[in-house]
């Protein structure tokens, strides 16, 4: 008998027949004679309309607030699919976050999982129960709801699997699997039999927006091999796992990142421990800061140029300007309309021309670079964002036939 962990998305739960349609393949993975444990995230755009809610009260709301009503929505997933389990005959029980024993820090919106107690999901499976339980939710030392950022049910799937070592870990979405390019943009795009930890990686955090990067880092650590797949066409998705077979595919994907801000710090002075000075106030707060980008020294000043996600830039904005003085009181400037576009191949290792391809493609298509970032396995550009699906397309038609 496996374990077999199952995680449905949004999209998967959204209605009263994607509710059926998902309790029917939970069923059959029982009635294969599995052990089964459910995690689902919110229905449908739930967790958007929570937040919308929120807006119409405050426009400020204590992240602690923030998290007590963003975990409801995945409440209302469990207790239904658990419903619908019971409807065709299978049993199952709910267990919120806590009860399946998610302890996090105490980071509101984004906090981490510390430890995950399994005893009552073990003692449910134990009664020969499907264990439903709610993604994206744990609780901190001080028994407050924490949620763990945007899309972390797959977090807690993973760190299920990994705790329960399960024997399967699938995340069900509302695509295939995973594809060189988003496949809505991009009708060329291929679908990956498999893809590396590493590249899966480099491509969530890049804004494939397939599983959620701190998933995938995850299954890495703990050695989950993830199958990513669709809840509506029952094909074989993409594995996720530490090595691929050499296939001769130099490049897996090209991806496209939206939620980018270029800020830049002007004349800030050319001496030792300036870039502590600034970087520290942005890791202070949680600000993740992506691309860097500093000038050679002119008369004594540089400029530093990095990106953030566009969701801190004005958090980062004043933070920074708060400190000007600190790092020359120069001007401090924010560009919210450009995009990252990247290409990722663990191929490129060992491959000599990668980015002189790419660039090779921009060109062609007039699109100007601002800023360049590369990896051992991966190439990043900063563009403005009105070129950036053109952008994507160019690439994907230079390396992926
Ligand atoms: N419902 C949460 C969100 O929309 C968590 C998730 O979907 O994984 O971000
Ligand atoms: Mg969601």
């Amino acid at each position: 008998m496996a374990l077999i962990v199952q995680k449905f998305g949004g999209t998967s739960v959204k209605d009263r027949s994607r509710i059926f349609n998902v309790a029917r393949i939970v069923a059959n993975t029982r009635n294969a004679g599995n052990e089964v444990v459910v995690v689902v995230s919110a229905q449908g755009d739930t967790t958007d309309d929570l937040i919308a809610k929120a807006a119409e009260i405050t426009g400020n709301p204590s992240s602690r607030e923030m998290d007590m009503l963003l975990a409801t929505g995945e409440q209302i997933s469990i207790s239904l699919l658990a419903m619908a389990l019971q409807e065709i005959g299978v049993s199952a029980v709910s267990l919120t976050g806590w009860q399946a024993g998610f302890v996090t820090d105490r980071a509101y919106s984004r906090a981490r999982i510390k430890r995950l107690d399994t005893e009552r999901v073990e003692s449910e499976l134990a009664r020969n129960r499907v264990v439903v339980v709610a993604g994206f939710q744990g609780l901190n030392r001080s028994d407050d709801i924490t949620t763990l950022g945007r899309g972390g049910s797959d977090t807690s799937a993973v760190a299920l699997a990994a705790a329960l070592h399960a024997d399967r870990c699938q995340i069900f979405t509302d695509v295939e699997g995973v594809y060189t390019a988003d496949p809505r943009k991009i009708p060329k795009a291929t679908r990956l039999k498999e893809i590396t930890f590493d590249e899966m990686l480099e491509l969530a955090s890049l804004g494939a927006q397939v599983l959620n990067n701190r998933s995938v880092e995850l299954a890495k650590k703990y050695g989950v091999e993830l199958e990513v797949l669709s809840s509506i066409n029952p094909i074989p998705g993409t594995i996720v796992k530490e090595e691929t077979k050499v296939e001769g595919m130099l490049i897996k994907g090209v991806a496209k990142d939206d939620n980018v801000a270029v800020i830049s710090i002007l004349g800030v002075p050319d001496v030792p421990g300036m870039s502590f000075k600034v970087f520290s106030l942005l890791a202070q707060r949680n600000i993740n800061v992506d691309i860097i980008l500093q000038s050679s020294g002119d008369a004594g000043k540089k400029d530093l140029i990095f990106t953030v996600p566009l969701g801190d830039a004005e958090s980062a904005m004043a933070v920074l300007k708060e400190h000007r003085n600190r790092f020359g009181g120069g001007e401090i400037t924010v560009n919210k309309d450009c995009a990252k576009v990247s290409v990722v191949g663990a191929g490129m290792q060992s491959h000599p021309g990668v980015a002189s391809h790419m660039f090779e493609a921009l060109g062609g298509q007039n699109i100007n670079i601002h800023m360049i970032s590369t990896s051992e396995i991966k190439i990043s550009v900063i563009i403005d964002k009105a070129d950036a699906d053109r952008a994507v397309a160019a690439i994907h038609d230079a390396f992926i036939q």
